[in-house]
């Protein structure tokens, strides 16, 4: 079997040097930034180089180092990446550490893509690397994401361009699935993957290729190594470079021309900074003189709601509004900003988009999911901007108490669509149903929520209407948007300024579709839970409605599947090659913890805590005493890096790839403060921070900061508030 490694060239937005900020504006330069193989392609190469050459003794068996001695029925690994000519040198780094042979897509024009203008591209360069006999029938390997724009829709439209069956989420692989398909897989050589689900994990077996696999961090790692002689041969390849005349491709289809999305502003991600209440460990003061007082505020702020004198803001959650009428000229921008809804004047352009306001719900366990509700506040309010109605799009029918849920929530109209049938998550199939209900629906925005479900079946949706996908919006607005577009200059009335964190979170970009809507597509864009607020509005019903499911002989869109530049109906609903191997094989990632989103006060555990142990000897029994001391109910989350170092699970990541969080009270134990876990919790009512650096970045973001290490302070606070 042939494997196709997607490598991105990112910039490394984990090390900013500081020179690359440009302080006044608020804005990072691009060009001073490090760039380095996206982390989780080298873990898709990973797994590329162990199905094909195997491993033994934790390496891999890769051909010798004459890079084109393989016979030509050998299955091999080629990877493909698109950038810069300096992307060269993550090609030629695969090529040292076993890859074959490497295509460059490198080309000015190609400058500029948004992510389906890539996914187009790339999917044009898998096209000619079959049809030229690079690879054959290829399994693709990509990250799910790159830690730059974390959007994940790359590959999934790469695949839904290609018509390859997807499997998001990739966590794991074998030869066999488990007791009932091992003997088959083994004898057929089946691809078993185990992927990330909703709740748990499932096995999906590829029984065809081509497909494309994107893979998370989870996949176990088996190092890289390479050896004097490759490195040298890899230094001497020849890489082979495609640009826009090799891939034959329109210049209408490449990089900002071809892009459906179009970035209007840059700035700094909202600062929140507090003025910091600091109680010293080993200053001049008893630290068991100052806790007292800190509890006894934090808890007064608890009994109020959240709000305390000369402070009635606090805790009332706002989104980083992006101030998109500066910027194009526009007026009056209304915002549906956590679902508080703003009315504004009408719009003095013609609406240039119609139709409702659709929300794709989903259901979490029983429960409509509580980011599906929270959508449907901000629909709401873009709706009642616009003049049209806020409809939920649900999934299968409606149950009981559903229908009250949805119209208290913001919807003014339900219409239930048909629902899936496989076991496990296949997104495939929500998105063609989706497909289907927006085609014959025809609304001007769909809201999706950016849980796991939604980020796998967002991308697989607008590949296939033509639409533009922002992913993770922490603010949505309407507003008149005159500028450029397609080449010319352009007024369109009551457009959807979308704004979502990019450069992993140190800046905030404000994104329009325009293209979009010359496909009759929807503005389409995707928010995690927790950013918007959830509406309780009482007394209103909702209309209910049933969208008749397509037959797929009859799933002739008149949008465009795939948008410009795309031969065919890539047909990713038909023929399924990817089978669930039977229910969840193994049990739910640990429900152990309550659901941060309703727990009224959040501690939660950083690197700091110094190990899985100091979570139960500290942080647990802090929760138990808070619980019991306050009477209410208190949750446990924890940074990315304390969830990588395993002490809780992903679900109690809090963070921008984590929960974004509201609680009245965060209380913060050795956490440094990344702005990517700030943006998840900066919400918070009242911050109170632990930690043994006095200058740690998050201290600047906390009401009290108690300076001391964990193991001196969280004894003394667990003394105060039990003291039997
Ligand atoms: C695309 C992208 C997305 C990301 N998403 C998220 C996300 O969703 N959530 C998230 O949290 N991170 C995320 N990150 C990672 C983020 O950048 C940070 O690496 C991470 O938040 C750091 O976690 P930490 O604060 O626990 O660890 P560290 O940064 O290592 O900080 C540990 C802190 O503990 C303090 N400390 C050490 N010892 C003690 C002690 N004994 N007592 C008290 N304090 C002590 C230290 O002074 C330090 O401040 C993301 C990164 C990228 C690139």
């Amino acid at each position: 079997m042939d494997v196709l490694v997607l490598v991105k060239y990112v910039a490394d937005v984990d090390n900013i040097p500081e020179d690359a900020w440009d302080r006044e504006r608020g804005t990072l330069k691009r060009n001073l930034l490090r760039m380095v193989a996206n982390p989780l392609d080298d873990r898709a190469l990973q797994l590329g180089l162990e199905i094909v050459y195997g491993s033994e003794g934790g390496r891999y068996n890769p051909p010798g180092h004459d890079l084109h001695s393989r016979a030509p029925d050998e299955g091999r690994v080629v990877v493909l990446s698109m950038g810069p000519p300096q992307a060269e040198e993550i090609c030629r780094r695969a090529l040292a550490h076993g890859a074959e042979r490497a295509i460059l897509l490198s080309d000015s024009a190609f400058a500029g893509a948004d992510t389906i203008a890539t996914a187009r591209t790339i999917a044009a360069a898998v096209r000619k690397m079959i049809s030229d006999g690079v690879i054959r029938d290829p399994l693709v390997l990509a990250g799910m994401q790159s830690p730059d724009g974390d959007t994940a829709q790359v590959p999934v439209q790469v695949a839904a361009l290609l018509g390859f069956p997807l499997i998001p989420y990739a966590a794991g692989w074998s030869r066999s699935t488990g007791e009932q398909t091992r003997g088959e897989a083994e004898q057929s050589g089946l691809l078993a993957f185990e992927t990330l689900q909703p709740r748990g994990r499932s096995t999906l077996v590829l029984n065809r290729a081509p497909a494309l696999v994107a893979v998370t961090k989870y996949l176990r790692e088996l190092p890289f190594h390479t050896t004097l002689d490759r490195m040298a041969a890899a230094a001497e390849a020849d890489i082979t470079v495609w640009d826009r005349y090799d891939l034959e491709m329109p210049e209408a289809d490449l990089g900002l021309a071809g892009s459906l999305t179009r970035v209007v502003r840059i700035f700094s991600p909202e600062k929140k900074e507090r003025g910091a209440y600091r109680v010293e460990f080993g200053g001049e003061r008893n630290p068991l003189e100052e806790l007292p007082a800190v509890l006894r505020e934090l808890e007064e702020f608890l009994r109020a709601g959240g709000v305390s004198e000369g402070d009635a803001s606090q805790g009332d959650a706002s989104t980083s509004k992006g101030d998109a009428a500066a910027e194009t000229g526009s007026r009056g921008p209304a915002a549906a900003e956590n679902g508080a809804g703003s009315p504004a004047a009408p719009p003095a352009v013609p609406a240039w988009y119609q139709g409702e306001c659709a929300v794709l719900c989903e259901r979490d366990g029983q429960e409509i999911s509580a980011g599906s509700r929270e959508l449907l506040g901000a629909a709401a309010s873009l709706a009642e901007t616009l003049g049209t109605r806020a409809t939920a799009l649900l999934p299968g029918e409606l149950r009981p108490g559903e229908r009250e849920m949805l119209a208290a929530a913001g919807a003014d109209h339900i219409l239930s669509v048909s629902p899936p049938t496989a076991t496990a998550f296949v997104p495939e199939e929500i998105a063609a149903t989706v497909v289907d209900a927006v085609t014959l629906l025809r609304p001007q925005i769909l809201l999706v929520p950016a849980s796991l479900t939604g980020r796998a079946t967002a991308p697989l949706i607008a590949a296939r209407l033509g639409a533009g996908l922002t992913a993770d919006c922490t603010g949505l607005e309407i507003a008149d948007y005159e500028g450029r577009a397609g080449g010319r200059q352009v007024t369109y009335g009551s457009v959807l300024f979308q704004t979502r964190p990019a450069l992993g979170g140190n800046v905030m970009a404000t994104i329009v579709s325009l293209r979009g809507r010359e496909n009759q597509a929807p503005q389409i864009a995707t928010a995690r839970p927790g950013v918007f607020r959830e509406l309780k509005r009482e007394a209103v019903t909702a209309t209910v409605g049933r969208l008749p499911a397509v037959h797929p002989d009859n799933r002739v869109s008149p949008m465009r599947p795939g948008g410009p530049g795309v031969s065919g109906d890539p047909d990713v609903s038909g023929d399924r090659a990817v089978t669930p191997a039977g229910e969840s094989v193994h049990a739910a990632s640990a429900p152990e913890e309550k659901t941060l989103d309703e727990c009224p006060v959040i501690v939660s555990v950083g690197l700091g805590i110094g190990g899985a142990e100091n979570v139960d000897l500290l942080a647990r029994p802090l929760v138990r005493a808070l619980e019991k001391s306050w009477g209410v109910a208190v949750g446990l989350g924890c940074s990315r890096a304390a969830m990588e170092a395993g002490y809780l699970p992903y679900s109690s990541q809090v963070g921008q790839t984590g929960k974004t969080v509201k609680p009245l009270i965060y209380i913060a134990l050795g956490i440094s403060g990344a702005v990517q876990h700030r943006v998840g919790m900066e919400k918070a009512g009242r911050v109170l921070a632990i930690n043994s650096d006095g200058e740690a970045p998050l201290l600047s973001y906390s009401d009290y900061v108690i300076h001391a290490r964990c193991t001196e302070a969280v004894p003394l606070l667990l003394k105060l508030l039990d003291p039997e």
